[in-house]
């Protein structure tokens, strides 16, 4: 990567005596100052022109990537009022960079939309973009930097393949007036349906919340999973790493998820472990430790994995799909860093997973019908709601391109949300092209082109979305929900809620 800037550094005055002061200030000014901080000259800035019209040095400098052009003129400030401010009281009073360019060796020309550039042009596999006229504070905020880091990331799986923008809104209900304006968690504490569990992310569900999140399972699965045919399978929930590993979500999202290890067969570790906790009252942490195999599980994140492995090395008829199974056998799991605070964003949650196998038409199909579904279903329960393309699909979230000779659909993710004072995806709508299909070597009998898709209708969420919109009074609900709520009571004890 070579810069090359041409700017002027404007001075409070002019001395005629203070060119043989400059010229060595500047042969000195290329052994050292803009060398300082590489070890390699040719990263370094280098002034190779250099000019005194009055009060005005111009100057040209060229350099590599490690004390770029931009920077190096910045250099020269201090160093250069030190030099004439005593002896000639001249400052210097403004940077300007008149011509910025930078050479970047198989950049991303699509960064010409970005501020500060004014061209961008491909040469001989090079990217040379020429920036605006810039100024000192502009300098200062790196916005040369910036753009060049535009220009040189690696495009994520997802951008190469996704054809929509991500956010892109592709339906919407019509505007509802919502019946509440509070904070549903906070809410929801205040009158005891839910007590907040000492893990992270994690809530305990009392009977009025546990109704009706069993309302709104109830319900969509009889508006949206049954209608098209799914049949109930009981998913596992702890998954193997192996699993992960051919999902290829251990190179997406591995800090995403909660691991696993089972206790290794050592009796005379574990009691000693028990005579410590017994004697010093507190848990031996590091013997724990020590008695654990390494980690071979984690807590189900996606809860679509066991579908792969289920048809994992076998072969199918056409005649035979599509295959539509869903699971509804429990929480599953998500490591959220840093990001879990309300009833929103948890680590734990309650979802319907619908998953499918079939012909690449079938499968897009099926994923489009469980939007549409979730959307007639909010629309009876007057919600406002709307549809999105999604930007990062799971399965290839944080994955950077890579040459593998994959089919994946046009829009991998459509994402279905609820709003609130925070908007809540309650459908992620995905097809997966024959990243699974791959992955898990699944094969249809003729070789003829499979696909698989899976939507997650988040059961938590949706009951947080109807929340925020509709508050906490029962007679405010609609009748779809109302008929399938069961009394409930929550026990008042002394302490609480
Ligand atoms: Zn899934």
């Amino acid at each position: 990567m070579k810069f090359e800037v041409k700017g002027r550094i404007i001075l409070s005055g002019s001395n005629k005596e203070m060119k043989k002061d400059l010229e060595n200030f500047i042969e000195d000014a290329n052994k050292t100052l803009l060398v300082k901080g590489t070890k390699d000259k040719s990263e370094a800035a280098k002034i190779t022109d250099w000019k005194l019209e009055d009060n005005i040095i111009k100057i040209k400098i060229k350099s590599g990537r490690k004390i770029r052009a931009h920077d190096a003129i910045l250099r020269l400030k201090n160093p250069l009022s030190q030099l004439l401010g005593p002896k000639y009281h001249i400052g210097v009073r403004k940077i300007k960079v008149d011509e910025c360019k930078a050479i970047i060796p198989r950049g991303n020309p699509e960064i010409e939309d970005l501020p500060f550039v004014a061209s961008v042009e491909v040469k001989n596999d090079n990217l040379i973009v020429k920036f605006e006229k810039l100024d000192e504070s502009e300098l200062r905020k790196h916005v040369v930097d910036r753009v060049i880091r535009q220009a040189t990331r690696r495009k994520t799986l997802t951008e190469k393949i996704v054809k929509a923008k991500a956010g892109e809104i592709v339906a919407k209900s019509e505007k509802r007036k919502a019946l509440f304006d509070g904070d549903p968690t906070e809410e929801a504490i205040k009158r005891g349906w839910i007590k907040k569990f000492p893990g992270r992310g994690q809530w305990f569900y009392t009977p009025p919340m546990a109704a009706l999140c069993r309302a709104f399972e109830s319900l969509l699965i009889e508006k949206v999973v049954e209608p098209l045919g799914f049949e109930e399978c009981l998913f596992p929930k702890l998954i193997p790493l192996s699993i992960m590993y051919k999902m290829r979500y251990l190179e997406g999202l591995p800090e995403g998820m909660y691991y696993c290890s089972a206790p290794k067969r050592d009796p005379e570790l574990f009691k000693k472990f028990k005579n410590e906790l017994i004697i010093k009252k507190e848990i031996p942490i590091n013997l724990l430790k020590e008695g654990l195999r390494d980690p071979s599980y984690v807590l189900a994140p996606a809860q679509c994995e066991p579908f792969y492995e289920f048809l994992s090395h076998e072969v199918v008829d056409k005649s035979e799909l599509p295959i539509k199974f869903f699971d509804r056998s429990g929480w599953t799991y998500r490591w959220e860093a840093g990001g879990a605070k309300g009833l929103d964003r948890v680590h734990e949650f309650q979802r319907i997973e619908m998953v499918w196998l079939g012909t690449p038409e079938d499968v897009e199909k099926i994923r489009d019908k469980t939007v549409e579904l979730s959307q007639k279903l909010a629309d009876k329960l007057e919600l406002e709601w709307y549809t999105e393309v999604g930007d990062d699909p799971f399965y290839l979230e944080g994955r950077e391109f890579e040459e593998r000779n994959l089919e994946f659909p046009e829009i991998p993710k459509y994402e279905m949300k609820l709003k609130g004072k925070e908007d809540v995806a309650v459908v992620s709508a995905n097809v997966h092209g024959t990243h699974f299909v791959d992955g898990f070597s699944i094969r249809e009998a003729h070789n003829d082109r499979i696909w698989t898709g899976c939507t997650g209708l988040g059961v938590t969420r949706w009951v947080y979305g109807f929340l925020s919109q509709k508050g906490f009074e029962y007679e405010n609900w609609p009748k779809l929900i109302k008929n399938r709520i069961k009394k409930t009571k929550v026990p008042k004890l002394l302490t609480w809620p």
